[in-house]
């Protein structure tokens, strides 16, 4: 089946609908740091879906189902679950139509071993990744942040909003998710983003970057 079932217009050029032309997005980053914000804000101006590996996880549990209950102990604890489960998760989401021109990717892959698989799903899948968004801010304003979210939100508040979880979230953010960056950045794909900035000024020089490299929209 292909993932490319689009519908083209007489007078649009071909080219503009070969996979090269998705528009693929990683957004990399740790807790706190204005991913999900982004990620938004960037679905609702490029028209593509935001693929959020933590919303998918989180609807398991709450729904109940057997993966749910077999990913709680681990979600709850703030650690990663595994590779496959994500994997296969992402996976099985991107070959769905409305991924056909684009998708966003928040919060996958969190690991080295699942930057492999993806890269290799992709290029079986002819598709090209346009950018990675790599996100960075001050551990402590990252603290800050979720817990200051937590407390406003508190029908949101999940399990694992306590300072202590959060500080292992960072840690295991920097020692299993931060080697992507060199992974990517060696692949000339990708931006940087001070995650210290108002989100305003971010989605803008985002934009900025995006409407340099698209090709169509
Ligand atoms: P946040 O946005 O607060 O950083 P997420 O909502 O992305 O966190 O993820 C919440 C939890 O879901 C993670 O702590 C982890 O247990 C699980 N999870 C989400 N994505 C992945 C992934 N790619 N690999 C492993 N576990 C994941």
């Amino acid at each position: 089946m292909s993932v490319l079932s689009l519908h083209i217009e007489e007078s649009t050029p071909v080219e503009a609908f070969l996979p090269h032309g998705l528009l693929a997005i990683i957004l990399l980053g740790p807790p706190g740091v204005g991913k999900g914000t982004q990620a938004g804000r960037l679905s609702a101006a490029y028209n593509i879906p935001t693929i959020s590996t933590g919303e998918i996880l989180r609807a398991e549990m709450e729904a109940g189902t057997p993966l749910g209950l077999d990913i709680q102990e681990t979600m709850t604890s703030g650690n990663l679950v595994s590779d496959n489960i994500v994997c296969e998760i992402v996976q099985n989401r991107i070959v769905k139509q409305d991924c056909a021109k684009g998708f966003i990717l928040d919060g996958f892959p969190r690991t080295l071993a699942q930057g492999h698989i993806l890269q290799e799903f992709l290029r079986a899948n002819g598709i090209k990744l346009r950018v990675v968004i790599s996100f960075d801010a001050e551990e402590d304003e990252l603290v800050r942040r979720v817990l200051e979210r937590a407390a406003k939100n508190p029908e949101k508040k999940r399990a694992e909003d306590t300072e202590e979880i959060l500080r292992d979230r960072l840690a295991i953010f920097y020692r299993e998710t931060a080697p992507l960056i060199d992974f990517y950045g060696q692949q000339h794909l990708l931006l940087k983003i001070d995650g210290m900035k108002t989100e305003d000024i971010i989605t803008a020089e985002i934009k900025d970057f995006l409407d340099k490299v698209i090709p169509f929209k």
